[in-house]
């Protein structure tokens, strides 16, 4: 049994257009505010993150949360109140429009760190329910009555911000034939990914192979987006090898820039890749807000060569799947061949699965791997 776990927080935490409405909702989670809703709370779920990102100095931001989970919860009359209708924010904006269809004498909103069945921040691997809070409550409810921003509390916001940045990578998903996070799964069946975060254990960054499939994020650790995506590109690799995975060896600690094994260099590239594509840049952010770029260009100085090399396996990847690579500007073919053909590690990636599938191994593509030190 492994963890695919980085040695970060000591050195390198080891850490990775789509209609919202087909991912798999439950059927009220349609509710629509029509004409003959008599009962609307409306508003715009946000939260407040350190921004890693950003630097060190990790600035407290403001975003909206984006595809997170809503129920509406109220009473028509006395009596306790019971969940009425169910939903997800805006994918752009964060709105929600919970309605019923009579007037309330009291209701709330309800949100969960959550969004559709896709993915879940849950509060321990032996307690997996997400994390709730309630707005404020209003009586005797007719009509739309908008409740503004509703801020996420600042001791759960970190859950909401793994919430939210899960989105650019489903939206990244690149898997043509259903909801779910790849093609190896048809609607209604998808795998879900699950994050434990608790605010007060400290380690985690961790991915939890072959036990609980979970990631697991240590408290500040979703400071960094780069982080959270990164472990979820473990899980995403799993998941497009059809719950299989590489045998890692030789990869506790692993360095973007050190020579670990072929199979660690393979995964933690991989995952690096995902978390920088995702993202649209081409670096590693950690939660205290330093970070490592992927540049590298030859013999580099403080780099290993090769492919036991993660950062020299990630950034070939990321070249190959760049806009003017020479794999069609992004990684769908990839991914798609990932669904189909399992690589224990980069050569045979692309010596192998790469020809299978009609991806170049020659001209742009060689260079790109021949920049990074890596010759087949
Ligand atoms: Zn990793």
């Amino acid at each position: 049994m492994q963890l695919i776990r980085r040695s970060a927080g000591r050195r390198l935490r080891a850490f990775g257009a789509v209609l919202i409405t087909t991912l798999g909702l439950t059927a009220a989670a349609a509710t629509p505010a029509t004409a003959a809703a008599n009962a609307c709370l409306t508003g715009t779920l946000a939260f407040d993150h350190y921004d890693a990102e950003a630097g060190t100095s990790k600035p407290l931001r403001t975003q909206v949360a984006r595809n997170a989970n809503w129920e509406l919860w109220g009473r028509t009359g006395s009596g306790t109140a019971t969940r009425l209708a169910a939903g997800i924010t805006g994918a752009s904006d964060g709105r929600f429009t919970a309605c019923h269809t009579a007037s309330l004498a009291e209701a709330y909103v309800r949100f969960r760190s959550s969004s559709t069945s896709m993915w879940r921040v849950v509060k321990a691997a032996n307690d997996t329910t997400d994390y709730t809070f309630d707005s404020a409550r209003r009586t005797n409810v007719s009509g739309t009555v908008d409740l503004g921003t509703v801020k996420v509390p600042s001791s759960l916001q970190r859950a909401w911000k793994v919430v939210d940045t899960m989105n650019v990578l489903y939206w990244k998903r690149a898997n043509p034939s259903s909801s779910c996070w790849t093609a190896r799964q048809a609607d209604g069946r998808c795998d879900r990914i699950t994050f434990v975060w608790d605010p007060r254990v400290a380690d985690g960054g961790y991915w939890d192979y072959p036990n609980t499939n979970y990631v697991f994020l240590g408290a500040t650790m979703p400071d960094s987006k780069h982080l959270i995506l990164h472990e979820a590109g473990h899980w995403l690799q799993w998941q497009l090898y059809g719950r299989d995975f590489p045998v890692v060896d030789d990869c506790n600690p692993h360095y973007v820039e050190k020579h670990s094994s072929e199979s660690c260099a393979w995964t933690e590239g991989f995952a690096d890749a995902v978390a920088a594509y995702a993202l649209g840049d081409y670096r590693y952010v950690r939660d205290d807000g330093t970070s490592v770029s992927f540049e590298n260009d030859g013999p580099t100085p403080g780099w290993d060569d090769g492919d036991t090399v993660q950062g020299r396996v990630g950034s070939s990847l990321l070249d190959l799947w760049a806009p003017d690579g020479p794999d069609g500007g992004n990684w769908d073919r990839t991914i798609a061949l990932m669904t189909r053909h399992f690589s224990q590690d980069f050569r045979e990636y692309f010596t192998e699965d790469r020809p299978a599938v009609g991806l170049s191994t020659t001209g742009a593509a060689e260079r790109i791997l021949a920049g990074h030190t890596i010759w087949y």
